[in-house]
């Protein structure tokens, strides 16, 4: 039996999801024909309570066209120094959108309102990038699955007000800190200008994201989706899983963190654990003890039972829970871990 705790993006479709792709009806979706697609994007908008929602092959591609929807070259965005689109997206925003980024000193990927605003370049000082988006991950990839604390969102959304800033949320784990937080799509849609959402990791579709926020700002979304090369045609195979996804599997996403609790709480008894970062979700990162066994020689040793992990360097690890790792795999890795 193999394990793989690698992301929870190696999930594969489930037989119903299979079934709903399979009797998806389709059509071209680059002339807005395809049925499936367009129930999605309804859905998806009514559920954030935005005017508009538009399906993006990926969750990169999704945020790289609200970077560019709310910038002009030569701007500036504010996000966390360990940001997804800052960190992971190749260099996009600067590609793209010739946008730069002001990195905030945050903790776990999460910032606070006060830091955002001293982040801010004055407007009429023309010597420095004009600042124009802020932009927040929750839940934060690197920080480990952390959830920010909803009132410092709500703060964040003031100073944008007050300085005429974007409010971006790069909502791909959005699904997993609603379910530990029990907060509500809605709640995001009134606080951010755009949310982008995927479907491919906690959810366990194959591929796809979403983009939704108002017309004013996303009239131009499907323009900038086309320059990017993410134009489909009878995608809807792709909607009819995320729609299936959204039925089915996000209140199952409590089950993902109560196993990666359960994870957390056996490496911290390890000896040779010198740190378990706070469980929030389904992501675990922790620190080897590298005076007792080196991280390299850990991973060899879960290699050897069929279980995959990943490392993160300077002896950080991570495991992710997800859709495909069933109770009879916890309980094998758990008696794995015990006998290392
Ligand atoms: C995975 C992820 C993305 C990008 O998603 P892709 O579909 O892999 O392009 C963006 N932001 C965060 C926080 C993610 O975890």
């Amino acid at each position: 039996m193999r394990i793989n705790l690698i992301s929870d993006t190696v999930t594969k479709p489930t037989p119903g999801m299979l079934e709903a792709m399979f009797t998806a009806e389709v059509g071209d979706d680059v002339f807005k024909e395809d049925p499936s697609i367009n129930a999605l994007e309804e859905k998806v908008a009514k559920m954030f309570h935005k005017e508009v929602a538009l399906f993006f092959p990926s969750g990169t591609m999704a945020n790289q066209a609200a970077i560019k929807l709310h910038t002009q070259p030569a701007d500036q965005l504010i996000c966390d120094k360990y940001a997804h689109v800052y960190n992971y997206e190749g260099g996009g925003i600067s590609f793209n959108s010739g946008v730069s980024c002001k990195l905030v000193d945050g903790n776990r990927g999460m910032m606070t309102a006060l830091q955002v605003a001293e982040a801010i370049n004055p407007p009429d000082f023309y010597h420095s990038p004009l600042t124009t988006l802020v932009s927040i991950e929750n839940t934060t990839n690197k920080g480990g699955g952390a959830c920010w604390d909803f009132d410092e969102l709500k703060k964040i959304q003031a100073v944008c007000k007050t300085h005429h800033l974007g409010y971006h949320l790069d909502g791909a784990r959005l699904w997993n800190a609603m379910v530990a937080k029990n907060e509500t799509p809605q709640q995001y849609g009134e606080l951010f200008d755009t949310i982008s959402v995927c479907f491919s990791k906690g959810l366990g579709c194959p591929v796809g994201s979403v983009l939704v926020g108002n017309k004013d700002i996303m009239h131009k979304a499907i323009r900038i989706r086309k320059l990017l090369g993410g134009g489909m045609r009878q995608a809807g195979y792709l909607a009819a899983a995320a729609t299936y996804a959204l039925d089915h599997h996000v209140d199952r996403l409590a089950e993902d963190h109560k196993r990666a609790k359960e994870i957390g709480e056996l490496l911290t008894q390890l000896p040779f654990i010198q740190k378990v970062e706070p469980i929030e979700t389904n992501i675990i990162i922790f620190e080897i003890d590298e005076s007792l066994l080196s991280a390299e020689r850990f991973l060899e040793k879960l290699k050897a039972n069929n279980v995959h992990i990943i490392g993160m360097g300077q002896g950080k690890l991570r495991i992710v829970t997800h859709l495909d790792y069933t109770e009879v795999m916890h309980e094998a890795f758990l008696s794995i871990l015990k006998k290392i």
